[in-house]
């Protein structure tokens, strides 16, 4: 045999939660060619992998990178590439611009672009496919897509805030299947976000439906603030069953209290859910007001803060949510339009301006337009976050997503250093899974879940998506003060069988593209 790269006497990781063993991996093109022992072949290209971990790409199933991942700068455009992922799905929590025409989607780009940065995208395109192939060529890793119910919706009936009525819904059918056709794994949702806040059960099933019937999957922030977390777990179950279709909960973790809901929900539905195991949320200021605060995007938001009646309604919301009580979240300013307040909490930051802080929140969302990314620290006692974190690591039906945010001034660890966070601390420093289980948790497990053909896996004739890494050295540095340090002790990653980082650098080829 001989191959275009061969990566010799590593210690294979394979992806399948299978026990290490020793073996070369030979790749030619784009595919693996062989794993074993292949002394005998030769290669143009030889990796020494000897005391390295050889394992497949990761797959980061919820991540905000689809205009990062085109962004010139190296450390915006290799945030995640750099941990060794290698896949990124589209449209988490629902979130999308394609295909709007040009006002609709600056319309809804304002209400998401705290995610994205402040640079719009191009609105060039008019299908899915044609969305979708702007990324081929264009970027370090593989591109999944998932349908985001937030643009499908908005298609559909604007920033109606309502139920959708009949002929609403059966236009949301028709774009979500052009998303479906186009390789949507699953369909995504953002229930705390809009326009996605007002979708009903009806519609959630009804959509769900068409998306079982393509062999997609329901994958969803949950609607936690209108509904709390309990009852927000019982709709997807009711979700699951009545439309047969998996469900997967974005960033969940298991906390004291949960076991029962969770085997009432393996009980009632095929389940799973991701976590990036961070103490710490990410998201806008805007997320803060009652959901009838929120109805029509920024616009809206501004609508009723000149109302003097919302106004006061909002402002006791506000006063409850953010009152500094013990065990509440500690929210910090981490990127704002102005690039005021950065690293400082709402709480100091409204005493520094002599407001209470309802008040002080209310200013900001005003001046800022309302593109506030804050990160909420828990307000639980660090004994407790361990706890959660090892209890959510372990549990069979979790795998591992960043629900990484690159663009902003500052921005939170978790898109920069999660990858290489649970190897560092949840396998070499506590011992709570194996290095088998984490990869299986970062590669495998997406790869079956979502129904990503012949990726995840270290196997012959799959694509050539591969991470050569130190076990002992691999560590982020990312935190809460830096947050956007690449991490250490990754060789090398291969995109299609072509180096993307090499030594830790990035190599500038761009061979990423769209799998489905
Ligand atoms: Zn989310």
């Amino acid at each position: 045999m001989h191959a275009d790269i061969i990566i010799r006497h590593g210690t294979v990781v394979d992806g399948s939660g299978a026990s290490r063993r020793q073996a070369d991996i030979a790749i030619t093109g784009d595919r693996i060619e062989a794993v074993g022992k292949l002394d005998a072949a030769t290669a143009a290209r030889e990796i020494d992998a000897t005391g390295k971990v050889v394992s497949p790409g990761f797959i980061d199933v919820h991540v905000h990178s689809e205009t990062a991942l085109a962004d010139p700068t190296d450390r915006l455009r290799y945030g995640s590439v750099f941990q060794g992922v290698t896949t990124h799905l589209t449209a988490p929590d629902g979130f999308g611009w394609g295909p709007l025409d040009p006002a609709g989607g600056r319309q809804l780009w304002e209400s998401m672009n705290f995610a994205y940065g402040l640079d719009e995208p191009s609105f060039t395109w008019s299908t899915p496919a044609e969305y979708l192939a702007t990324f081929s060529g264009n970027t370090p890793v593989n591109i999944v897509p998932q349908v985001p119910h937030c643009a499908v919706r908005y298609k559909a009936m604007g920033w109606a805030a309502r139920p959708a009525a009949d002929d609403e819904l059966a236009k949301m059918k028709t774009f979500a299947r052009e998303w479906l056709e186009a390789g949507a794994v699953a369909l995504c949702l953002g229930l705390d976000y809009q326009p996605s806040a007002f979708a009903d059960t009806r519609e959630l099933v009804e959509l769900s439906r068409l998306a079982a019937d393509h062999g997609a999957i329901y994958a969803a922030h949950i609607r936690y603030n209108e509904l709390g977390r309990v009852a927000a777990w019982r709709e997807t179950m009711e979700i699951g069953e009545r439309a047969g279709i998996p469900v997967h909960i974005s960033h969940e973790n298991i906390t004291p209290g949960t076991d029962a809901l969770i085997q009432e929900a393996e009980a009632r539905c095929d389940l799973s859910f991701e976590s990036y195991l961070y103490p710490a949320g990410c998201t806008h200021l805007a997320l803060m007001l009652p959901i009838w605060a929120q109805a029509g995007g920024p616009a809206g938001i501004r609508e009723r803060l000149a109302d003097p009646v919302d106004r006061a309604h909002i402002r006791d919301h506000l006063a409850a949510r953010l009152s500094p009580a013990a065990g509440k979240d500690r929210p910090v300013f981490v990127d704002t339009q102005s690039g005021r307040f950065i690293g400082e909490s709402i709480h100091d930051a409204a005493t520094g301006a002599r407001m209470e802080v309802a008040d002080f929140a209310m200013l900001i969302l005003e001046e800022e337009h309302p593109y506030a990314l804050m990160v909420y620290h828990r307000g639980t006692s660090a004994d407790e976050q361990e706890q959660s974190m090892l209890a959510t690591i372990r549990h069979p039906a979790m795998m591992v997503a960043s629900d990484g945010i690159y663009h902003g001034i500052s921005a939170h660890p978790r898109g920069f250093g999660t990858f290489a966070r649970v190897l560092r601390l949840c396998v070499r420093e506590l011992g709570a899974v194996t290095l088998e289980e984490a990869i299986r948790k970062m590669s495998g497990y997406p790869a079956e879940r979502f129904g990503i053909s012949d990726r995840g896996l270290l196997k012959e004739g799959y694509g050539a998506d591969v991470v050569v890494f130190d076990p002992q050295g691999i560590a982020d540095r990312a935190t809460w003060e830096e947050p956007r340090l690449e991490p250490e002790g990754i060789d090398c990653v291969l995109v299609n069988g072509i180096a993307v980082v090499e030594g830790g650098q990035p190599t500038g080829v761009l061979p990423g593209r769209v799998l489905c």
